[in-house]
């Protein structure tokens, strides 16, 4: 059953042999999809014979965002926390102890709950790949079940015990780390795909984090690294050394950090969502860009530090606040995440990609930033499968 999709005003591939620029961006496009896979991209003038015909209007079609770094497995609320940093106080990485005390108080159900309704508001937004991550535990059976819960929303399951320091560890953040790469992993690594770790000051210094990284790859986890969020520090380096997939946050760069990164496979993933939500300096985009750095942009979906699903809302402050261009940034928002996630089937338009599709109300991708906050995205495909809006 193949359906074609065309007249599509902009074409945003993502794949640069497809079309102009960074994005490959083609007009009055057509697409073929089948068996929940692109088959065929082109003009709508040469498009083939297809069995269902779905006329774009001049709309916008783009790859569905991939979300390369969330945290959805919680509960509880941090509003107050927002409102007294909105009200002057500086943010520590220790507020995620509030986060882990009420997600280990809560039920299954709840935390199940939690983690449909973040991926189903996601989804209504675009996104059709999100990773998440434990964290919020810090104890084996809660890790575990954090993973659990997520591998059955997600195959982009991130153990991160290392998140920050158990609070029953306080006085012996080593005892911890040994948990962590002991009975933790144990029990978390049939759970998940890869290993994170919180490198920063107030978390996991560069051996405590060099630990965690390589006993997760040692039980056949890829590596993925918080990096240099709050500070200058080693996590950058660290992550490049260990072949890690991706460094996150990537906000405070020294010019030896921007080379490694040059230099290595490892991904930059840059969570503007954070810096607007702790009123701090972003990240400099064009300066990776520059450098030739994959650059990502993801959400990182906490309830802390940035509390928005939002990809368009990620792209939107790319472009105005990190030096992106519109087509830059929404190439960052899908092409960079799939490949954050080593995920080639995602992240583009082109044949035999899966099709994971966004329509804007828009006749460009560029609306996505020039009309920040407005809901664009009138539908969202699913391996070829239309499940926004519901019903359709
Ligand atoms: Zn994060």
């Amino acid at each position: 059953m193949a359906t074609a999709i065309t007249d599509i005003g902009t074409l945003l591939t993502c794949d640069p042999s497809l079309g102009e620029g960074p994005g490959g961006v083609l007009r009055d496009a057509a697409v073929v999809i089948d068996g929940g896979r692109v088959a065929w991209v082109g003009s709508t003038a040469a498009v083939p014979a297809a069995d269902d015909a779905y006329s774009a209007r001049g709309r916008a079609l783009l790859p569905g965002f991939v979300d390369s770094h969330a945290h959805l497995v919680f509960a509880g609320d941090r509003t107050a926390e927002f409102q007294a940093r909105m009200s002057g106080r500086r943010y520590s990485a220790g507020g995620i102890r509030t986060t882990v005390a009420a997600t280990r108080e809560a039920t299954d159900e709840a935390l199940e709950a939690n983690v449909a309704r973040f991926v189903g508001e996601a989804l209504r937004q675009g996104t059709t790949t999100i990773e998440t991550k434990s964290g919020y535990g810090l104890t084996v059976p809660d890790e575990a079940r954090a993973l659990r819960i997520a591998a059955r929303h997600t195959p982009e399951v991130t153990y991160l015990g290392a998140h920050v320091v158990a609070p029953e560890y306080a006085d012996d953040p080593d005892g911890y780390v040994e948990l962590v790469t002991g009975p933790m992993l144990d029990a978390c690594a049939p759970h998940a795909r890869w290993v994170d770790a919180f490198c920063e000051r107030g978390a996991f210094d560069a051996d405590q984090a060099r630990a965690v990284l390589t006993a997760g790859a040692a039980r056949g986890l890829v590596p993925r690294v918080h990096a240099n969020q709050l500070g200058p520090g080693p996590g950058v380096r660290l992550a490049v050394e260990l072949g890690a997939a991706s460094a996150d946050h990537c906000t405070h760069l020294s010019g030896a950090d921007v080379d490694a990164l040059a230099g290595g496979d490892t991904v930059a993933t840059l969570l503007p969502g954070v810096e607007f939500s702790t009123r701090s300096p972003y990240p400099d985009a064009r300066r990776l860009l520059d450098a030739g750095v994959t650059v990502a942009l993801a959400s990182d979906c906490n309830p802390g530090s940035s509390f928005t699903s939002s990809m368009p809302f990620c792209v939107a402050l790319a472009v105005r606040e990190m030096g992106m261009t519109p087509d830059e940034a929404v190439v960052a928002a899908t092409r960079g995440g799939a490949l954050a996630l080593r995920r080639p089937d995602v992240g583009r338009i082109a044949p035999g990609s899966r099709a994971d599709l966004v329509l804007l109300d828009a006749p460009s991708h560029v609306h996505l930033a020039y009309r920040p906050g407005v809901p664009l995205v009138a539908a969202v495909w699913r391996g070829g499968v239309v499940v926004h809006p519901a019903g359709e």
